[in-house]
C-alpha cells in the first residue's frame, strides 16, 4: 500500500521529544509506569520515553506493565510484551485481569459490550495497579487521531466536559495518578514506522475481538479527507484542542470519591469495576452462564 504521507521519522522523534519537554511529562525522581497494551503505539511510548531518559540523562526510571486480559488470545500478546521489555531493558509487571474479573463472562451478564466492559477494567488498573507499586505517572500510548476521535465522540454525545481531558497531561488527584501522554502530537503511521524500523516485537491484534478502533472508524475517514489537502490538518487541530483546553479548561471534573467495597477511585457509592462485580455473582446465583 502507497502511503498517502511518508513518514518523517527524525521529526516524529523530535516532535515526541518536544512535547515530553514542553509539557514536563518527565521529571527527576519520576517512576514512570507505561502501560504496554503489546500493539504499536504503547511499543513506540514506552521505547521513547526510554530513548528520551538515556539520550538526557534524566533521573528518572521508565518501566512497563501489562493487562492480560484473559481472552483466547492473551497468551500471545503477553509474549510480545515480555519480548518487548526483554529488548529494551525494561522491568515489566504484568496483571491479569480475570484477578479482578472475568471479562468476557461479565459482558455477557452484564449484557453490555465487550470493549465496555474491558475499558472499565483497563481503566481500574491502569491506575490502581501502578500507583500500588510506587509510580508517579502512568503513561499511555495514545496518539492524536485517537485523541481526535475522542474528541468528536464525546461532542457529538454532548460530554463537553471531558474534553478538557484531552491533554499531554492530566495531574492526579488523591488515588489518582498523573496521566501522561508523550504521543499526542504523533500520528498512528509515523508509531508504526518508528517499530517497524527499531525492529521492536510487536503484537498485531490487542485481542481477536479486534474493535479497539471500530468505534473510530468515521473520524478517521474525516481526518483522512482533511488531510489530503493540508497534511498537517491532524496536528494542528490537536495543537488547537490542547491550547484551548490549557488556557480555558476548569478543573471542575466531578467528584472523585472512593469506591465503598474496594477503595478504588469511583464517582459514585461503588466503582465500575465492582458494580460489574456484583452483578455478575447476582446472575451466577441466579442463572447459569
Ligand atoms: Fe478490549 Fe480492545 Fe479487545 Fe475491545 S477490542 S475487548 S477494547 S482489547
Ligand atoms: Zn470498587
Amino acid at each position: 500500500m502507497v502511503r498517502p504521507h511518508p513518514v518523517d521519522l527524525e521529526a516524529y522523534r523530535r516532535r515526541v521529544f518536544s512535547t515530553i519537554r514542553r509539557y514536563r511529562l518527565v521529571e527527576m525522581g519520576d517512576v514512570i509506569y507505561v502501560a504496554v497494551s503489546g500493539g504499536k503505539d504503547s511499543c513506540a511510548a514506552l521505547a521513547l520515553l526510554k530513548e528520551y531518559v538515556e539520550a538526557f540523562r534524566v533521573d528518572a526510571e521508565i518501566r512497563a506493565f501489562h493487562i492480560n486480559l484473559g481472552f483466547k488470545t492473551s497468551a500471545k500478546v503477553e509474549e510480545a510484551v515480555r519480548a518487548l521489555a526483554e529488548r529494551l531493558g525494561v522491568p515489566l509487571h504484568v496483571v491479569y485481569a480475570k484477578d479482578y474479573l472475568d471479562i468476557e463472562t461479565a459482558a455477557k451478564a452484564s449484557g453490555r459490550p465487550i470493549c465496555s466492559v474491558c475499558g472499565a477494567v483497563k481503566r481500574y488498573l491502569m491506575n490502581k495497579v501502578p500507583r500500588e507499586l510506587g509510580a508517579t505517572k502512568v503513561a499511555t500510548g495514545h496518539h492524536a487521531h485517537d485523541l481526535l476521535a475522542y474528541y468528536f465522540k464525546n461532542l457529538a454525545g454532548r460530554n463537553f466536559q471531558w474534553n478538557f481531558k484531552i491533554l499531554p497531561k492530566v495531574e492526579g488527584r488523591g488515588l489518582l495518578l498523573t496521566k501522561i501522554r508523550p504521543l499526542i502530537y504523533a500520528r498512528p503511521e509515523e508509531n508504526e514506522e518508528f517499530c517497524r524500523a527499531r525492529g521492536l516485537p510487536v503484537s498485531a491484534v490487542c485481542c481477536e475481538y479486534g474493535l479497539c478502533n471500530a468505534a473510530h472508524a468515521e473520524v478517521y475517514e474525516m481526518i483522512r479527507a482533511a488531510r489530503r489537502r493540508d497534511p498537517d490538518f491532524d496536528l494542528k487541530l490537536i495543537g488547537g484542542i490542547v491550547d484551548f483546553n490549557l488556557r480555558y479548561g476548569r478543573d471542575e471534573a466531578e467528584e472523585i470519591r472512593r469506591c465503598k467495597i474496594c477503595g478504588e477511585p469511583a464517582s459514585g457509592d461503588v466503582c465500575a469495576v465492582c458494580k460489574l462485580r456484583m452483578r455478575l455473582s447476582a446472575r451466577l446465583n441466579t442463572t447459569p452462564l
